[in-house]
């Protein structure tokens, strides 16, 4: 039998009801119980790093799991963390940068109700992640989530309240769960060769800025000290606007000479940007060699921002990370598409 570890960090699935609202209360053990269906098919053993809502998740909770996971990884054959909705598609795509090629699976899962609720999401979510990380063709970072598995990179929270809160974006989702029975539509455990790598570093002086209409760059001049680097949101598939008293493209100009990291994503959720269709986009990429997220999910994008700036913050060496797929992320790259 499969030997899984659960490390349960908070999140609607374990919280209850208190007077200021729902917080987290239930811990992994407590969990445990709602699923005892588990027995027949994986043995669990538990560990609560934290238990917090993933509202106050961020980098230093994604480096200490993956930690955890490290420590833990010769003495099971896969890890289910449980987790909240909120920023669980941050957390997926962050451990998709931080541990990497691995052959054994890592779920990250949640609910949209308390498992102690009659009517909830919980139990169905937790036992389908443990009976898919029980899975032999399982592997790599995965969310598992309203009987869908997503890659860790390209999952969004597209939903508030619904069960089905989680979209798989410009990719398919990797397998679905159906009573119990898991049908996988990529199933792709044998190309993996490269042995598992664990990363230890972030850097989140990073600078997510959402264009709306009538911003002008004079924003990034005042943000100038406080960031290694910036992705721009922009409209459509992407680029910049010219009016203003502070045009983009001379702060723009400011950032790439100092060295700064520049990258461009788009305010639309599916089918990713291509600058290079406008001239409001092109030229400024051309002149300033701007990076951009193509099909890649703003939680992958921030994330592997974060992971790659980490390592490096010279302009060529970050812009071969940020354009290397990894855990499926970017399928159209300046150097082609698909996945090789
Ligand atoms: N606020 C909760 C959290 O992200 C929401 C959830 O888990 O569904 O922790």
């Amino acid at each position: 039998m499969k030997k899984i570890l659960l490390i349960a960090t908070g999140g609607t699935i374990a919280s209850g009801y208190t007077k200021k609202g729902l917080a987290p209360k239930f811990e992994a053990a407590k969990l445990l119980e709602y699923v005892e269906e588990y027995r027949e098919f994986c043995q669990v053993e538990v560990q609560q790093p934290f238990n917090l809502d993933s509202t106050n998740i961020c980098g230093k909770h994604w480096l200490e799991l993956t930690d955890w996971i490290e420590r833990y990884y010769e003495d099971y054959d896969g890890f289910v963390i449980c987790h909240g909705t909120d920023t669980m598609a941050f957390t997926a795509a962050a451990l998709s940068y931080l541990i990497q090629n691995s052959r054994k699976p890592i779920i990250v899962t949640g609910s949209q109700k308390p498992i102690d609720l009659p009517v909830t999401d919980a139990r169905t979510n937790l036992l389908d992640s443990l009976r898919f990380a029980a899975d032999e063709r399982a592997h790599g970072v995965n969310i598992v989530f309203g009987g869908n598995v997503i890659a860790g990179t390209r999952a969004k929270k597209e939903r508030s309240k619904s069960y089905n809160a989680f979209s798989s974006i410009n990719y398919p989702s990797v397998a679905v769960i159906r009573d119990g029975r898991i049908v996988f539509y990529i199933d792709d455990k044998e190309k993996a060769e490269d042995e598992v790598c664990f990363y230890h570093e972030l850097n989140e002086r990073l600078l997510l800025l959402k264009l709306v209409p009538g911003m002008d760059g004079s924003i990034l001049s005042r943000l100038f000290d406080y960031y290694d680097g910036v992705i721009i949101e922009a409209f459509g598939v992407g680029g910049f606007p010219e009016y203003g008293e502070v045009p983009f493209y001379s702060e723009i100009r400011r950032w790439t000479d100092a060295g700064k990291i520049v990258m461009l994503a788009t305010q639309v959720t599916h089918e990713g940007s291509d600058m290079e269709v406008y001239q409001v986009g092109r030229a400024i990429k051309e002149d300033f060699h701007l990076m951009e997220a193509y099909d890649m999910t703003l939680e992958a994008t921030v994330t592997k921002a974060m992971w790659a700036m980490g390592l490096t913050l010279d302009g060529e060496r970050f812009r071969s990370l940020f354009y290397k797929t990894i855990n499926h992320d970017i399928l159209l790259t300046p150097q082609g598409s698909g996945e090789g």
